[in-house]
């Protein structure tokens, strides 16, 4: 593994850091609809000089960065204190999941409007009985003439309130195994049988929502990768999901930490030994977590295809993140823990992190069979 940046990458980093200092995004407003509002006029910034998706080909309006350079893009995003662009689940997975399988007409239709966020994309894959065991989903779609019909519910689809198009997988053929009878379908959020019902979490905010589907139609030439082919499909979805974000995560991890030791010095706690072995300990796995996340880019350079380090990197991030948010309250007490507060935020929004894009157990199934080679759970 080569740690160093070599002359293009240095090129790439520097011209990004010029475009973030020229485009300070300033700062993240409280409310949750103008902080949204905010993300898209960023990300509407970033399209308008080819920064949106460093990652895109070209000819689909991104720099065609390598892996590093993508790695770089969101380490600099992190470091600006700049915002994920809003329409971060069109640009990371919607996008490359139709350039893998989309046909001519739904690249030329969909990919464009991804990058200036006049299109927002959600995910409509968990189900109230389908979430680590995705493949039981239960959402139908049933053929009508050159259309299908969808009936059933999804959960927890962030920005589904925000969103035009949802990337929707539904059993098409319920006679078949479980991963042969699903369909992955584009699905216009725009009518009378999609329901968006809020969840409002811990933190007072709704970053996700209910969907309830019900008669809702999507017409045939909506299906992507073919009839039956949703398994794979949706794989392509779910393998894209961590790839990019684990550098975006790892540098704020490193802020959140930077900052709490600047709290704790202010406090004179630092010359306290059993906090400083905390704040070390803390450290040590902020930088182990740098480390892997380059170990796992140079494994795909290396055999063209992410390996286990996606899941390692996920699961100990979350995991710091606890910690991290957690020491912050034992460190400061109940100015940690004012409603409302820097703080007391990270450290409920912390608590999804051991679920989101993956629970902490089922990654370390992961890591156990593919890894280290143990017998496989089920
Ligand atoms: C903030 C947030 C945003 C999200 N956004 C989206 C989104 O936009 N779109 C979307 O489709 N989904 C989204 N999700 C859903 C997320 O993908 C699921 O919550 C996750 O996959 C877990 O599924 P589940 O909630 O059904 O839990 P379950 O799969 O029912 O798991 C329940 C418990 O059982 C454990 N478990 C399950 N299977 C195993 C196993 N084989 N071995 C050991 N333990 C196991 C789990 O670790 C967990 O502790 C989001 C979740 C969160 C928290």
């Amino acid at each position: 593994m080569d740690l160093t940046f070599n002359e293009p990458e240095l090129a790439f980093r520097d011209e990004l850091r010029a475009w973030l200092a020229d485009h300070d995004p300033g700062r993240e407003p409280d409310s949750e609809d103008a902080n949204y509002e905010w993300r898209v006029d960023f990300q509407r910034a970033l399209a308008r000089d080819g920064w949106a998706a460093v990652h895109w080909p070209p000819e689909y309006g991104g720099r065609g960065a390598t892996l590093t350079q993508s790695a770089i893009f969101f380490e600099e995003l992190g470091r600006a204190g700049a915002p994920l662009p809003a329409n971060v689940l069109g640009l990371l997975l919607a996008g490359p999941t139709i350039m893998s399988w989309g046909t001519p007409e739904q690249k030329e239709r969909y990919l464009t409007p991804i990058l200036s966020a006049e299109e927002i994309w959600c995910q409509g894959f968990s189900e109230p009985d389908a979430g680590s065991d995705l493949a039981s989903l239960k959402t139908r779609a049933v053929k009508d003439g050159d259309h299908w019909v969808v009936t059933g519910q999804k959960v927890w689809t962030s920005a589904a309130q925000y969103a035009k198009w949802c990337m929707l997988v539904a059993r098409t053929d319920p006679e078949a195994p479980k991963h042969k009878g699903l369909t992955y379908f584009l699905m216009d959020m725009e009518q009378e049988g999609v329901t968006v019902r809020p969840l409002r979490q811990i933190t007072g905010e709704s970053e996700f929502n209910e969907l309830f589907i019900d008669g809702a139609r999507i017409p045939d030439e909506n299906v992507l990768g073919g009839e039956g082919n949703g398994w794979k499909v949706a794989l392509t979805t779910l393998m894209n999901e961590r790839a990019g974000l684990a550098f975006f995560l790892q540098v704020r991890l490193r802020q959140l930490l930077d900052r709490l030791i600047a709290e704790a010095g202010q406090r004179g706690q630092l010359e306290d030994p059993v906090i400083a072995d905390r704040l070390g300990e803390l450290h040590l796995k902020a930088e182990i977590l740098r480390l892997t996340a380059y170990r796992g880019l140079t494994a795909i350079e290396k055999y063209g295809q992410p390996g286990p380090e996606g899941s390692l990197t996920k699961w100990m991030w979350s995991e710091t993140n606890q910690q991290l948010t957690q020491l912050a309250a034992d460190l400061l007490g109940p100015a940690a823990l004012t409603a409302g507060g820097r703080w007391s935020y990270e450290l409920l929004r912390a608590r999804g992190n051991s679920i989101e894009g993956g629970t902490t157990e089922v990654l370390k199934n992961i890591v156990a069979e593919r890894v280290l080679g143990l017998p496989k759970a089920r």
